[in-house]
């Protein structure tokens, strides 16, 4: 697959145009494979925001009074050309992000699941209906869109995220404002001009480049309805109360510290194939990615040599490269925290069995590079262990049994993702009930579910009632309205003072 190396710059996208903006600040865009400055992307203001509200609110009544089985069929002719698209798709997210080829397919494809999904949204609006609630009385509850909405998305799922949040939106019938990641921000672009292609009018999808001043327009924006969020847990928590402040409906989706329980009695190859994967994919910048091992009883000993030998041997380089395993970090921030996070692991007493730090791969000096890293001993009070390192850093907890398993990770702050690998079926049925998770793998180490599910996770992984895409989706970007209607016969006649019941 060809590289990526479009070097235009990146701006918003508001009705229908490609747009500079209202400012002059900008920021570099990295390759984080090559560590260099390959676009520069506009950095928008208030005045790009109101400019955004303005034009999907116009486009509102055309959209929201469009048939849905019109809607739907856009939606159709958008998830045609994502599929025609997807390579090139998975080649920007790449050269943005860092990750391997392979994996950013992966992510095309599953947010072209959500699209897929949004493709059959006149049966999701379908609305309940009681003949005869009274005499000669009837009542139907429909669902109607909220009106303009707003998604604000993290760098680690450019494509899949805003995926998980635009095309439910778009099919119920609301209009759209994107606030993509500021470092990986030509997906949603190029996402954009597919939707036009599709027949999307104009005005009704939208992107507004930027950061927090961005952000913060949407939030105190009196136009916009509600906010799907996904990002970090203080970003998440600063959304969600600054949303509802301003009296929108919010969804938050926030960190992870995921974990994978090993039995005793789990098949160790699967176990180890697993840990790795979930642990290192990404360079284990994923929210569902593993980042604790909970290794139950004499297991440790035996899985803790295995996953050194396969964390030293992963193939870390270019992610276009077809045999690469793991990619770069997304930024040179992000590097030094994530390996700044190491040393406080070593400082913490934890045994570094693996150390990934320092990394350099040939012809790729400055690239973002490092290694798998491995710590086994971490203990529930260490830095390493409470909070989110979004990096390849995989850190081993050993218990004595399953119910020490099960609490440590009840205590835990986050709850995003959980992972129990046994043979035991009376083991994973109480697993998963007793699990404070909000989703939940039995030999499955990364359970993302699938688009008609929803996504979700509990605790400090999820501001709001409502999970991202699925059917809880569709409630997010719409509001119940219940009508009740008679038609008397000319005899009945007089106002009525008491409560209605039925009659
Ligand atoms: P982030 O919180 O730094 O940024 C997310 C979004 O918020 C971006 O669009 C960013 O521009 C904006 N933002 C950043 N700082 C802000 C501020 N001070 N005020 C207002 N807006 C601000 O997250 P990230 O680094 O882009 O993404 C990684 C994080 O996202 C990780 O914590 C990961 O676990 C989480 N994540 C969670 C899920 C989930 O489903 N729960 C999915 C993907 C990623």
């Amino acid at each position: 697959m060809q590289a990526y190396t479009d070097s235009a710059d990146v701006v918003h996208y508001i009705g229908g145009k490609t747009v500079r903006g209202a400012g002059d600040r900008t920021q570099a865009v990295f390759n984080p494979a090559t560590g260099a400055a390959a676009r520069r992307l506009a950095l928008g203001e208030a005045a790009d925001v109101d400019a955004a509200v303005a034009s999907a609110k116009a486009a509102f009544p055309g959209w929201s009074n469009t048939p849905p089985i019109r809607r739907a069929r856009v939606m159709l002719r958008f998830l045609e050309l994502m599929n025609r698209h997807k390579d090139e798709l998975a080649a920007i997210i790449t050269a943005e992000h860092g990750k391997v080829f392979a994996d950013a397919q992966g992510e095309v494809a599953r947010g072209i699941d959500v699209v897929e999904f949004a493709c059959g949204i006149p049966q999701l609006l379908k609305g309940d209906y009681t003949e005869q609630v009274s005499t000669g009385m009837d009542n139907w509850t429909v669902r109607q869109p909220l009106g303009v909405v707003a998604g604000i998305t993290p760098f680690n799922f450019p494509c899949m995220v805003p995926c998980w949040m635009f095309p439910v939106a778009l099919a119920a019938g609301c209009t759209f404002i994107l606030k993509p990641s500021e470092r990986d921000p030509s997906a949603s672009l190029f996402m954009a001009r597919l939707l036009k292609e599709a027949g999307l009018p104009d005005g009704v999808f939208n992107v507004v480049q930027g950061d927090k001043v961005v952000v913060d327009a949407l939030l105190a924006h009196r136009d916009v309805k509600a906010v799907s969020f996904v990002g970090s847990t203080p970003i998440a928590n600063y959304i969600y109360e600054t949303g509802a402040k301003h009296g929108k409906r919010v969804q938050a989706l926030g960190g992870a510290k995921n974990h994978m329980v090993v039995m005793p009695d789990a098949d160790l190859d699967q176990a180890v194939d697993a840990l790795i994967g979930a642990g290192y994919g990404s360079a284990g910048e994923r929210c569902m990615a593993i980042s604790v091992a909970v290794l139950v009883g004499e297991v440790a000993d035996k899985i803790v040599p295995r996953l050194a030998e396969r964390a030293k041997s992963l193939i870390v380089k270019n992610g276009m490269e077809a045999d690469a395993e793991m990619g770069p970090v997304v930024t040179q921030q992000a590097l030094e925290r994530i390996e700044g996070y190491i040393a406080t692991g070593v400082e913490e007493g934890a045994k570094l069995v693996v150390d990934g730090r320092g990394l350099k791969v040939p012809g790729h000096e400055n690239g973002f590079f490092t290694g798998g890293t491995l710590f086994d001993n971490v203990t529930p009070e260490m830095r390493i262990y409470k909070e989110e390192i979004f990096g390849p850093v995989l850190a081993c907890v050993r218990v004595k049994d399953f119910a020490e398993a099960v609490q440590l990770i009840n205590d835990h702050e986050f709850g995003n993702g959980v992972a129990c690998f046994t043979r035991d079926g009376h083991v994973a049925r109480e697993f998963g009930r007793q699990i404070e998770v909000g989703m939940v793998g039995i030999n499955v180490p990364i359970p993302v579910p699938m688009a008609w599910h929803g996504f979700g996770g509990w605790k400090r992984s999820l501001f709001g009632d409502m999970h991202a895409y699925g059917e809880e989706g569709v409630r997010f970007y719409t509001k119940q309205k219940s009508i009740m209607q008679r038609w008397p016969e000319s005899t009945e006649k007089g106002a009525e003072f008491t409560m209605p019941v039925a009659k």
